[in-house]
């Protein structure tokens, strides 16, 4: 089973196939995706690292809030989850309330928390927000929105089936410019019996670039679901230690593993759509 709303039927026509995507990472989970003009990032906003994960740097932060280059422009940012270390509802507010043309798309759960510190003039911002209430086991949603193809599904936070259950963790299959196709997981638990019952939805796309938290790149499952039950050209896991910024650091069952480590650092790809 598998609703896609069409809220609207639009698509640039401009972009040829094989054109560059690039890839921003600005710590933790957080990740901006970019095909021409159109700038996504996920997770970008937050203000705790439990002294486990990296800060977004500051200048980056306030760059978002200011909406100067790269962050000019941003056409929708995507919240995995509530969990301080990917949303903050201050910071989330801060950069709707300046940057009046982004959207917002979000686990209806972390929309609650952003109507609790929003004040009465903030109202008109809600129009941008669309909060995803999905539990587990609902079918996916599809939403076709400009030059962007959002789909999303619920995948439990990890600690599933006796921890976190109650968190709605979302995974964003987002097309750029019907170009570049990207997954980001947020905190998904890896465990192939989430992804068996939408088997047809996980194969209709191809990933160019999946975000795997990278505890998927060290299991067993985690790998069968990237390689064998969706269609994903290249992984980069992301949610490391902060201590994996040094190399030495990082355990031996991901050598050879695609990991983003450090702030700033990026990637590019050509989509195959
Ligand atoms: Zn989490």
């Amino acid at each position: 089973m598998y609703r896609r709303l069409c809220i609207l039927l639009f698509a640039s026509s401009a972009s040829l196939a094989q054109e560059t995507s690039t890839i921003q990472y600005l710590a933790n989970e957080g990740v901006m995706v970019t095909h021409g003009d159109t700038k996504v990032p996920f997770d970008p906003l937050y203000q705790n690292g439990f002294n486990n994960y990296q800060m977004v740097p500051n200048e980056v932060r306030e760059a978002m809030f200011a909406g100067t280059a790269p962050f000019d422009g941003v056409d929708a940012v995507f919240v995995s989850h509530y969990h301080g270390d990917h949303f903050s509802a201050e910071d989330i507010l801060r950069l709707l309330r300046s940057q009046i043309d982004t959207k917002l798309y979000a686990p209806a759960q972390a929309v609650r928390e952003i109507r609790q510190v929003a004040g009465p003039d903030d109202e008109s911002i809600f129009d941008r927000v669309i909060g995803l209430d999905l539990d587990y086991g609902d079918a996916p949603v599809g939403i076709d929105r400009g030059a962007l193809t959002i789909d999303a599904v619920h995948i439990p936070h990890s600690g599933w089936p006796t921890a976190r259950t109650d968190v709605q963790n979302i995974a964003f299959r987002v097309t750029l410019e019907n170009n570049s196709t990207v997954l980001h997981l947020g905190d998904a638990d890896a465990r192939i019996v989430h992804f068996a019952t939408d088997a047809e939805y996980w194969e209709e796309r191809t990933i160019d670039v999946a975000f795997p938290p990278y505890w998927f790149l060290g299991s067993d499952d985690g790998i069968e679901i990237l390689e064998n039950r969706m269609s994903v050209g290249h992984s980069i896991g992301i949610h490391v230690p902060a201590n994996f910024s040094d190399p030495a650091n990082i355990p031996g069952e991901f050598s050879g593993v695609d990991l983003f480590t450090k702030p700033g650092e990026g990637r590019r790809f050509a989509g195959k759509q």
